[in-house]
């Protein structure tokens, strides 16, 4: 490679991988903010926790025949010769410090959320990245319906936020008993079609036969609609437990569909799953928005002695920023500026600090440019900001201690004690 091309490469960001910058820095954390309001009112805590996590902690949580993990984690080894890999979802994470930090011994079940980066090695195109971002919610340590309800809602409310009609496929996978039936005659189903599906697909089916029937490839996808359905097996408890979500649901006025085509990627979910899609005016299907399943079989499958139902959910911020309507997510440290501070001269710089300083404590947005000397150009970039008001910080007024307070639309002004400044901008509309 030319030293040319090498340095054009390493001036970009890692494919897949993107800066945030102006608004979408402020979306972004504006819709953190929003979603970490929304789930303590609905009783969860927040948790953080590392970017890295044992490689074990995936593979068994996840499940090592699963795309997550067959393909797309970043694996590293350390120095001190650990397999550690940049966690690619949080759900298994989150068991993992769970059962690490006996929180099985609180109060059950313990209501929690999270957020950050997660790193999956796709094929980057829109609304998928390498870096992508979560917002999640996991509730553990019961397996009652109404916590899958509650999961649905407080995704659901924080989904509303971004102005779109956010509709629900949900299906159920049943508990481990039907999953193990099912999988039972879907594999003596694909047997007998053994001739007639794609090869790329008896090969899944060793491994992960319920990944055949959300096969792309055309001649299984025909063998597929005569594949027999989980809803047929489902047995009584599975049954009440759907029945019993949906009427939460119907209670709660929030608007689902069944699909029971949904199974989701990851080995680990039992009885609920779903996903949150928004629908085009042609009615197409968004890419999911966010999605999650109770997942009462996972802390066992990750060396756990004991059963820990919980159910949970992973919302895509990228996603969710892309469809949000403009000004959705404002962040609260994001204000309108109401004073433009303008500054001339070598003596007036060196005080112009303590009126920011002033300004600041009384919680008054404010902008400058300080490396600026001239008051016309000062002037103009106030207006051309839309700030209503601004204040002058001349030669003068450093040795006097005044600051002149200007009305930009009236361009009347006034000229105020430095001491005074707090008390008089509190009487401006
Ligand atoms: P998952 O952890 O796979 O259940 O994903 C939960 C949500 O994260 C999905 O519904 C998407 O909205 C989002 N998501 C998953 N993978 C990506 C990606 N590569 N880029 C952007 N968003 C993603």
């Amino acid at each position: 490679m030319s030293a040319a091309k090498k340095t054009k490469d390493t001036l970009q960001a890692p494919k897949g991988m993107r800066d945030f910058i102006g608004d979408n820095f402020y979306t972004k954390q504006g819709f953190y903010e929003k979603a970490q309001e929304i789930a303590e009112y609905y009783g969860f805590s927040g948790i953080e926790l590392p970017i890295l996590e044992h490689e074990d902690i995936f593979i068994k949580g996840v499940g090592d025949n699963t795309d997550i993990v067959e393909k797309e984690m970043y694996s590293l080894k350390t120095k001190g010769g650990d397999k550690l890999v940049m966690r690619p979802e949080g759900t298994a994470a989150i068991m993992r410090s769970y059962i690490e930090h006996g929180m099985g011994s609180l109060p059950q079940p313990v209501f929690l959320y999270y957020g950050g980066p997660f790193f999956r090695h796709e094929r980057p195109q829109k609304g998928r990245y390498r870096q992508l971002y979560q917002f999640g919610l996991e509730i553990i340590g019961s397996e009652k319906a109404v916590l899958d309800a509650i999961t649905i809602q407080t995704g659901y409310q924080i989904l509303k936020e971004t102005g779109q009609d956010i509709t629900i496929k949900i299906n159920t996978l049943g508990d481990s008993e039907v999953r193990k039936e099912y999988l039972k005659k879907l594999k003596a189903f694909y047997r007998k079609n053994s001739k007639r599906i794609a090869k790329k697909d008896l090969e899944r089916l060793s491994t992960n036969p319920m990944r055949v029937l959300d096969s792309k490839e055309p001649d299984t996808i025909l063998v597929n609609e005569n594949a027999p359905t989980l809803i047929s097996t489902l047995n009584d408890i599975s049954k009440k437990h759907f029945k019993s979500v949906l009427e939460y649901l119907d209670a709660a006025h929030i608007p689902y569909e069944i699909d029971n085509t949904l199974v989701r990627g990851l080995d680990y979910y039992a009885h609920t799953v779903f996903e949150y899609v928004t629908y085009d005016k042609d009615g197409n299907s968004s890419l999911a928005l966010g999605g999650g399943g109770r997942y009462d079989g996972l802390a066992k499958v990750m060396g756990h002695t004991k059963d820990v139902p919980a159910v949970g959910l992973g919302l895509g911020v990228d996603r969710i920023m892309d469809i949000a309507k403009e000004g959705s997510f404002n962040p609260k440290i994001r204000k309108k500026p109401k004073f433009f501070f303008i500054q001339i001269g070598y003596e007036a710089k060196g005080k112009a600090f303590n009126i920011i300083e002033i300004l600041r404590k009384k919680k008054y947005p404010i902008k400058h440019s300080l490396s600026k000397n001239n008051l016309g150009k000062q002037l103009g970039i106030a207006e051309s900001l839309g700030i209503p008001y601004a204040l002058i910080f001349g030669k003068k007024e450093a040795i006097d201690s005044t600051v002149i307070v200007r009305n930009m639309k009236t361009r009347k002004q006034k000229t105020i004690p430095i001491e005074e400044l707090a008390d008089y901008i509190k009487t401006l509309k």
